[in-house]
């Protein structure tokens, strides 16, 4: 099957190796004889709903988040047709403060968000910074990454986090949770890149995308060996335990 993957603002939002995540979903699709069509869609290009399978936000500073808010928020639209579509997506760190209502930063200054996913975030005077271990009950499976970020998110009443924090600051620094999850929405604030350490979330993803680009149900994917990957995130796990993450 082609994959088709919509990576919104790859020249603006990409910092920690977000790109990375995108080498991992290729090679993991590649592995079962898939493959993955990325097309970059940024600054005053068209995104045509139903063209993609899966929509990739990655991170970036205040300044990046400034540039493209607005013409994010131009899309909103096409974006939540394509979720409406069952298009899977994956937002981290900046680009998943852009999904919520806003994004107020340090100065005060509100980005429009495009409120796909019921949150706001409000950046605070300390960075909360560090590696990070959740505990994702929903699939019984852990997530080990790097977080880097002023904002703190805070999810409304009834919203569905992405896991709880065992080690690391999440989504406020005191909710105990991380991230927010809607149907094939993922969004997240670790970085790394993350798919690397967790590849069952990248196979999570790609089963999401390939229902969409089938229209049927998610297919069980074939295991991988995944031996470096689970090291990697055994390294990246030890790193959150060590570390502790209070504010
Ligand atoms: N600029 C945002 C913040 O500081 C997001 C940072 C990021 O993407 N790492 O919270």
């Amino acid at each position: 099957m082609r994959i088709r993957v919509g990576h919104l603002y790859p020249d603006y939002l990409n910092i920690y190796a977000d790109r990375g995540n995108i080498a991992v979903l290729t090679s993991r699709a590649a592995w079962r004889g898939h493959e993955l069509v990325v097309e970059a869609v940024s600054m005053g290009d068209e995104l045509r709903p139903g063209t993609h399978d899966l929509l990739y936000i990655g991170g970036g500073q205040d300044r990046e988040q400034a540039l493209v808010a607005v013409d994010l928020a131009a899309k909103s639209e096409a974006v939540r047709e394509s979720v409406g579509r069952g298009a899977a997506v994956l937002a981290v760190c900046g680009g998943y403060q852009l999904l919520g209502r806003y994004y107020r930063d340090r100065d005060g200054v509100e980005l429009p968000g495009i409120g796909l996913l019921p949150l706001h975030t409000i950046a605070g005077e300390r960075r909360m910074i560090g590696d990070v271990l959740l505990d994702c009950d929903w699939v019984g499976r852990a997530l080990a990454g790097f977080e880097n970020h002023a904002g703190r998110t805070l999810l409304d009443e009834g919203a569905q986090p992405l896991g709880r924090v065992v080690h690391g600051f999440g989504n406020d620094g005191a909710s105990g949770f991380e991230g927010c999850r809607s149907g094939r929405t993922i969004g997240t604030y670790l970085h790394g890149p993350l798919l690397p350490r967790n590849p069952w979330l990248a196979d999570w993803l790609l089963a999401q995308a390939l229902a969409h680009a089938t229209g049927g149900e998610p297919p069980e994917l074939e295991p991988l060996a995944d031996e470096l990957e689970q090291e990697a995130h055994g390294v990246a796990a030890e790193r959150a335990r060590a570390r502790g993450g209070r504010l």
